[in-house]
């Protein structure tokens, strides 16, 4: 792409970088805040920076977070003894969007997955079986995509879970085998997280 410009050269190829976005997409963008104000475009550039240098890790959930607690955690109008586990923060998105669930969550950063050397040490899981072992917790959902390592990681857990006197539930129901969560339509994952089902370990491993 031949540009009468370095600086708008450079500004291109930055947001070129971002997914979704091919040259002539990312001369538009450059073009459209050109036209802008310098203060509209500082303002722009600022916050930007400052989402990138402050945003936090939720110290219970492992949610994105502006404090030391994300905004869900410390709603106390939320269920507080209902978690719901997922593997991203993409997943909770996706399921505050549905606006079916009023509990909290718990981030485990990702599924096991031998393969790709992912095992349970690599996951947000002590912290998930710390806060089961507080007492307060009467429901564990397994709000994780029906992937083979999904279901494995559902099945390492409700063992981990199994000492605590939680119910332990899966949403499974409604997402196709091999779905991933994220990508699957609002109105099948609200109907998922309602009509959310009993887990049990022993029938899901077929032994
Ligand atoms: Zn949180």
């Amino acid at each position: 792409m031949n540009l009468p410009s370095q600086l708008i050269t450079d500004a291109v190829e930055e947001f070129a970088k971002l997914p979704g976005i091919g040259r002539k997409t990312a001369l538009r963008l450059v073009l459209h805040l050109l036209n802008q104000d310098k203060e509209a475009v500082a303002t722009f550039g600022e916050k930007i920076i400052k989402m990138r240098n402050e945003i936090r890790f939720c110290q219970t959930c492992h949610n994105l977070s502006d404090g030391d607690q994300c905004s869900i955690c410390a709603n106390p109008a939320r269920d507080h003894q209902t978690i719901c586990i997922i593997e991203n923060i993409r997943d909770v998105i996706a399921i505050e969007n549905t606006n079916q669930f009023n509990g909290v969550y718990h981030v485990l950063g990702g599924v096991i997955s031998p393969i790709e050397g992912i095992g349970p040490e690599d996951l947000h899981i002590d912290s998930l079986l710390k806060r089961a072992s507080g007492g307060d917790v009467k429901e564990v959902i397994m709000g994780i995509s029906p992937t083979i390592e999904g279901d494995t990681t559902i099945y390492y857990l409700s063992r981990k879970l199994d000492e605590f006197p939680v119910k332990i539930t899966t949403i499974a129901r409604g997402i196709a085998f091999g779905g991933e969560l994220e990508y699957t339509d609002e109105l099948t994952l609200a109907r998922s997280i309602a009509t959310r089902l009993p887990y049990d370990a022993h029938v899901a491993n077929k032994e």
